[in-house]
């Protein structure tokens, strides 16, 4: 089975099965899914498309209708409930000859990870359990699925982890989530383990941090009594490791680590990892264990979007009881683009001082009180990012950023981006122009006036420039 992250960009077409592609050219398949996955890239977004669309497999076409093959069950569900319709509507208006789109399971290889956990005396069960939940370390009582506002950016690791919360028996193997810090990885597995502890007490949960993990390993190496420690781990239905890139690179606990995925994986137990890169951006990993990985289900936890957080914050707000002013939230959502972390912490802090000086909560008040935050967060856009949003945004390549090029299908973007730095940027026009390819201040300034023009007259150019502030504000 391949895995969605094994994939090079783009969604494939399988050449190799040439004999399911009775009605038509293989070549015509090809082009027709490029146009219909781009349609789809644009209506559902970059988070959403690299989630559902670039792990889909184009398998060929048999009397009229196209099979795509994802690689596991949860995802064939999915797919089929979100964009199956879409995509046959899609798929119709390049090829009338159409008559649906199916959306199967990638033959899998790593059928371990579908296997049923074998029941097991119910009294050893009950031992095991104790063992199991002292081992594992304490959840966080805010930390449950009911607290977790979903968003776009989020929607496919949570949905993945109510799938495996509510399963008895293991959807995929292994779960891994991944994202940046503060996005909601800690929370989304001790909402995984506590929902399991309250509906199958009879299944043994361990959740423990990578650290404490290999803490753990190196005692029992000290102390002789490894043979302990892997009885241990391996007689649990649900392992949840928690941030294993502080595994990478270290030898000795990895290849224990990976023996003891292993054992677990092949007597159909639930492993849940969480990293804050991809199984293949893992460094220090071995291959086998990056391919072990690999082989599950891998979803990934993106930035999140100015939506996100403010649901996020009303949601927050709301649980603490307190009247803040909608254009306050709006502000926060606005300006605090880190992570979610940092947008509770603000809301703490916003609260807090109101609560102590007794005075209602204020745009103004606010900004005060984050003064030193909101600073820091102003610092995080650069002028490389916003030529490669830019870049990405009107399809040009960032290369094209520096180029001499004049062309005007090149040319505008540069403008924009120019414009966007004097704006997002505390950098002078010199700085800019260098960044663009050793520029003159003048060029800068004349873009930063030509841009200012445009958005006047032309809304949809106006729309575009906004849309890119946002993003790139957060
Ligand atoms: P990570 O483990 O990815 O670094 P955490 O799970 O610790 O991040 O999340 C950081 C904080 O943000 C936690 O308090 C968590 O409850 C909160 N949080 C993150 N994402 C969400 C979300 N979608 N809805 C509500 N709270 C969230
Ligand atoms: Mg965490």
């Amino acid at each position: 089975m391949d895995s969605m992250r094994d994939m090079p960009g783009k969604p494939q077409v399988d050449g190799n099965t040439p004999t399911d592609n009775r009605d038509g050219d293989q070549n015509e398949l090809r082009q027709q899914w490029e146009t219909v996955s781009n349609h789809m890239r644009a209506e559902i977004g970059e988070a959403s498309y690299q989630s559902w669309l670039r792990p889909m497999t184009v398998r060929g076409m048999t009397d009229g209708v196209v099979t795509i093959s994802v690689p596991t069950r949860f995802m064939r569900d999915w797919a089929t409930a979100h964009y199956q319709d879409r995509l046959t509507e899609l798929w119709r208006a390049e090829n009338d000859a159409l008559a649906g789109v199916e959306v199967v399971v990638h033959s899998a290889p790593c059928t371990a990870a579908e296997a049923q956990p074998k029941r097991e005396a119910a009294k050893a069960k009950e031992a095991k359990r104790e063992k199991g939940d002292d081992l594992s370390a304490p959840l966080d009582s805010r930390f449950t699925f009911d607290q977790f506002v979903v968003g776009k950016p989020n929607e496919f690791a949570y949905a993945a982890a109510r799938r495996v919360a509510e399963a008895d028996s293991v959807p995929f193997n292994p779960l891994f989530l991944y994202g940046g810090v503060g996005l909601g990885k800690t929370h989304l597995m001790h909402a995984i383990a506590r929902h399991i502890r309250e509906d199958q007490p009879e299944r043994t949960v361990i959740y423990m941090s990578a650290e404490k993990f290999m803490y753990r390993f190196v005692s029992a190496l000290r102390e002789q009594n490894t043979v302990d420690f892997k009885q241990q781990f391996r007689s649990v239905d649900v392992l949840m490791i928690d941030d294993v890139q502080f595994i990478a690179g270290k030898d000795s606990t990895q290849e224990e680590f990976f023996h003891t995925f292993n054992a677990l994986v092949d007597q159909g137990r639930q492993i849940v990892i969480s990293a804050d890169k991809s199984p293949s951006d893992l460094e220090g990993m071995e291959e086998r264990l990056v391919s072990r990985l690999n082989c599950g289900l891998v979803a990934d936890i993106h930035a999140t979007t100015y939506e996100l957080r403010l649901g996020i914050l009303q949601s927050k707000a709301h649980k603490l009881g307190v009247q803040i002013p909608a254009k306050v939230l709006e502000f926060l959502a606005h300006k605090i683009t880190a992570n979610v972390r940092e947008l509770e912490g603000a809301l703490n802090r916003v609260v807090a001082h109101s609560q102590l000086v007794g005075r209602e909560i204020s745009l103004e008040a606010t900004q005060d009180v984050l003064r030193d935050l909101l600073r820091a967060n102003d610092r995080r856009v650069t002028i490389e990012e916003i030529q490669k949003q830019v870049a990405s945004h009107f399809n040009v390549r960032i290369s094209d950023m520096h180029s001499a090029r004049r062309a005007r299908s090149v040319a505008r973007p540069r403008q924009v981006a120019m414009y966007l730095a004097k704006q997002l940027t505390s950098r002078s026009l010199p700085e800019i122009g260098r960044k663009f390819g050793g520029r003159d201040h003048t060029t800068v300034m004349h873009a930063v006036r030509k841009v200012e023009e445009l958005r006047e007259h032309d809304t949809t150019f106006n729309e575009d420039v906004e849309l890119l502030r946002r993003m790139l504000e957060g």
